[in-house]
């Protein structure tokens, strides 16, 4: 339940609602919007016993949140979180651009892929250090030592550092090189490991299951979320359809429905989505466009020799001409790249 606070209430009103909310063992988020004071009621409601906010002068109405989710819903914070991440505000009018080879693989491929990520524009470097591979037998990360020189190659380019965690017991050794953390595909709805980098506090990146709807998807912000990390960046990455002409099937239109039914900022991945360097330009021109609030592709200094998804991942080069298109876009729809 929200609870809408009438436009003339005074801060102490707020407080009283707030007082009244603990007094019960109740929490309360609070989002002080354009319109008005919104406070939301955290926890089981039945414990306020049947108590009616609407007879308070200061309340306007309480709302009911009909969705499983409560915190990462629009009703909640209707003008939308601004997600803070190594320094940048991500759901602004500036896209977060995140790019980086799919994996860690030496220290010169990270140190060159840096570079050239830098120089195009990008603000976060990627690279799993932890690779969740469909077979056991390909190659699986360099591990806390790929964490080390990514890191590394992130510092001497100004860059900040997003990496996968796999398993909640990564979680300590992985927060000691990176800005945020990046939860796969694979690991979406893996609740333990949710709850756990909730409470690490550190940023989350949360892609979309390669299965599942949406509903499930901002049930899975909601974990991280309910352990007092609001700091969460949705990341459609396409979901499994019918189709086989590419790797995945790019959810355009999760953008807009996210934007309507939650307040978390939403970017794209289109290079798991498309599969093929090919489609990579075009599917990140209609995310944008879409309302992204950013893009994380994967950049490899020499994308033939990769030693995993070589097929989808972009030369500097590419990537550099791909962040002036899109820049093209974001500025057709309001949106800067710095
Ligand atoms: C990745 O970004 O490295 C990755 C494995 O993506 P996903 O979890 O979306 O498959
Ligand atoms: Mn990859």
């Amino acid at each position: 339940m929200i609870i809408v606070m009438k436009q003339s209430s005074t801060p102490q009103d707020v407080e009283e609602v707030v007082g009244i909310l603990k007094s019960r063992g109740l929490g309360a988020n609070l989002s002080t919007g354009s319109q008005a004071t919104i406070i939301g009621v955290l926890g089981d409601k039945a414990k306020l016993g049947g108590f009616d906010f609407e007879l308070l002068d200061s309340v306007e109405k309480c709302v009911p949140i009909m969705h499983s989710y409560k915190l990462a819903s629009r009703e909640m914070c209707p003008d939308g979180r601004l997600v803070q991440a190594g320094g940048e505000v991500v759901g602004g009018k500036k896209l977060l651009m995140i790019a980086g080879p799919c994996a860690v693989e030496n220290e010169e491929q990270i140190m060159k892929a840096a570079v050239g990520v830098k120089e195009a524009g990008a603000t976060f470097l990627r690279g799993g250090a932890y690779k969740p591979r469909t077979s056991p037998y390909s190659f699986q990360g360099m591990e806390e030592e790929g964490l080390r020189l990514m890191r590394r190659a992130a510092d001497a380019t100004g860059l900040k550092v997003v990496s996968e965690v796999v398993a909640h017991d990564l979680i300590e050794t992985a927060a000691k090189y990176c800005d945020m953390f990046q939860i796969g595909a694979r690991n979406m709805q893996n609740f333990r490991l949710l709850r756990e980098v909730g409470r690490s506090g550190v940023p989350v990146l949360l892609k979309r299951g390669i299965s599942s709807t949406i509903e499930e998807w901002l049930d899975a912000a909601e974990y991280i979320m309910s352990e007092g990390n609001y700091n969460v960046v949705l990341c459609e990455r396409g979901i499994r359809t019918f189709e086989t002409a590419t790797r995945n099937t790019l959810d355009v239109s999760a953008v807009p429905v996210v934007k309507e039914r939650s307040s978390l900022p939403v970017i794209v991945d289109p290079s798991h989505a498309a599969g093929k360097s090919r489609y990579v330009l075009p599917l990140s021109l209609a995310a944008v466009a879409a309302g992204a609030d950013g893009l994380i592709v994967e950049v490899h200094p020499n994308p033939a020799e990769a030693l995993s998804d070589a097929a989808q991942q972009l030369t500097p080069q590419a990537y550099a001409a791909l962040f002036q298109k899109v820049g093209a876009v974001a500025a057709a729809v309001g949106r800067s790249m710095e």
